[in-house]
């Protein structure tokens, strides 16, 4: 039975059942993975709509487990977040995060940003805008090629402390993405006050996108809003010609999705890129 409605029964059940694998086992590891430097990002390209140039990408958190290989964060992130591992976890995917973008800026990608997700707890955490600030020194990044991915929700919790918060670090210049948009209950008036400079419509309203059903009255609806608000608008998780043919009539700015471009490792990233662009 179900033990637990919050986020990570999945991971427990799905990793208890097929790995036998339990939950006490899995947070050992976890709490080890770092020091064995045992996490790894994927990277995923967003584009320009309809069909580029590159804007940058989306950092993606994996875990080359010891026993069951390469792992997702749907995996492992609840138990990460629950535990509070997610602090240290996130510092280290925001350090190589911008390590990586610097590389990229080096090779002559001055203008991408590399965009990395944030956990409701990092946000919480008193020194975030003090680790931004260092990390981006660190690898002499400039703020502008940093954006950072929030959910409503993650920028709900505790609304004014994290909206001051949130100010600040768009103060350094890095930009703010409301990611997942459309699944939370933020009010207009708290989206009003965000100081946000993107907005990603929902993988879910992408997916069940075809002529004529709600979603793509919801979705028009979005980048209206999105417009309204000033926000550059973003959808993701495009795996077909027809949504990207869609998306982009309505005004969608950015895509990114398997159609471009699936989650890949640094080294290929370069390559598959520019190929598309030859295309
Ligand atoms: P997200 O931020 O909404 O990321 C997008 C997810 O959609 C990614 O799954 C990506 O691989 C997947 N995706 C992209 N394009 C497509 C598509 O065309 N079709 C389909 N079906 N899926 C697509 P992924 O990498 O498994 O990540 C899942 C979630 O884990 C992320 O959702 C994000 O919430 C979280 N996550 C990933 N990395 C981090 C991290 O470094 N820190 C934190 N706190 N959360 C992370
Ligand atoms: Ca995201
Ligand atoms: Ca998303
Ligand atoms: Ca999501």
């Amino acid at each position: 039975t179900k033990r637990s409605g919050r986020n990570g029964y999945h991971f427990f059940e799905a990793s208890m059942n097929v790995n036998a694998h339990n939950q006490l086992q899995w947070l050992q590891d976890l709490r080890l993975a770092l020091e064995r430097n045992e996490f790894l990002l994927h990277y995923q390209p967003k584009y320009n709509s309809p069909n580029g140039p590159v804007l940058g990408a989306e950092a993606l958190l994996r875990w080359q487990h010891p026993v069951h290989g390469l792992v997702g964060p749907d995996e492992f992130i609840g138990l990460a977040e629950r535990s509070g591992l997610i602090v240290p976890i996130g510092a280290w995917v925001l350090d190589e995060a911008c390590r990586q973008m610097k590389t990229w800026y080096d090779i002559g990608h001055e203008d991408w940003k590399i965009a990395v997700n944030l956990s409701a707890l990092q946000f919480a955490q008193i020194d975030l805008i003090d680790l931004v600030k260092e990390t981006l020194a660190r690898h002499d990044l400039p703020a502008r090629c940093l954006t950072l991915e929030v959910t409503e929700s993650t920028a709900m919790h505790d609304a004014e402390s994290s909206l001051k918060t949130l100010q600040q670090i768009a103060d350094l210049g890095v930009d703010i993405s409301i990611d997942d948009f459309g699944t939370g209950y933020s009010s207009l008036l708290y989206l009003k006050r965000l100081p946000a400079n993107e907005l990603k419509i929902d993988r879910g309203f992408v997916r069940d996108l075809s002529d004529g059903n709600d979603d793509a009255a919801i979705i028009s609806a979005i980048v209206a809003l999105g417009r309204t608000l000033n926000l550059r608008i973003v959808a993701e998780g495009v795996e077909t010609t027809k949504q990207q043919t869609f998306l982009t009539s309505v005004g969608c700015d950015a895509l990114q999705g398997y159609l471009m471009g699936r989650p890949m490792p640094p080294d290929k990233f370069i390559e598959a890129t520019s190929n598309l662009v030859k295309n």
